[in-house]
This record gives C-alpha cells, structure tokens and sequence, in this order.
C-alpha cells in the first residue's frame, strides 16, 4: 500500500500528483497542499486556488501583487 509523502499515513485511497518531473502520494488533499501548494511571495499564505503571477513570484491575490512592486494586477474589473 502506498504511504502520504506528508504524514506517512496507509491509506487505501490514495491521491497521486504529478507535477512536472514530480510524482508525490498522499492520504488528503490537505496534505497534497501542504506539499505542493506555493506560498504567497509577499504575505507567506498557501495559494491554493489560481494566484497572481507576477515578477517571477507567485501571490495569494492582487493586493499582495501590489504590495510587493507589481504594476497592472487587480481582484476587481473596474
Ligand atoms: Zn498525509
Ligand atoms: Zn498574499
């Protein structure tokens, strides 16, 4: 049976992600996140949904962007 990369955890349904040249198992998503999941470059958060890319960083959402010096990101169409 296969183990969580994570927590170590048996499980019998476990959840398998590839990422790139990456194969990780896990017992949850929870874990799954804890692995893989980015953290925002400006507030530290997980970023779990689709993010803000900007300057070669990753941010939980566009104030972050903003904060951290990027320019042309918004939450909101005007
Ligand atoms: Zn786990
Ligand atoms: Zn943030």
């Amino acid at each position: 049976m296969l183990r969580c990369d994570v927590c170590g955890n048996e499980y019998d349904k476990m959840l398998v992600i590839l990422q790139g040249d990456r194969r990780m198992t896990f017992d949850s998503f929870e874990c799954a996140i804890e692995a893989m999941a980015p953290r925002c470059a400006q507030c530290g958060c997980r970023v779990i949904g689709h993010g803000i890319e900007a300057q070669d960083q990753i941010y939980c959402c566009a104030h972050c962007a903003q904060q951290a010096g990027a320019s042309g990101v918004r939450d909101r169409a005007a």
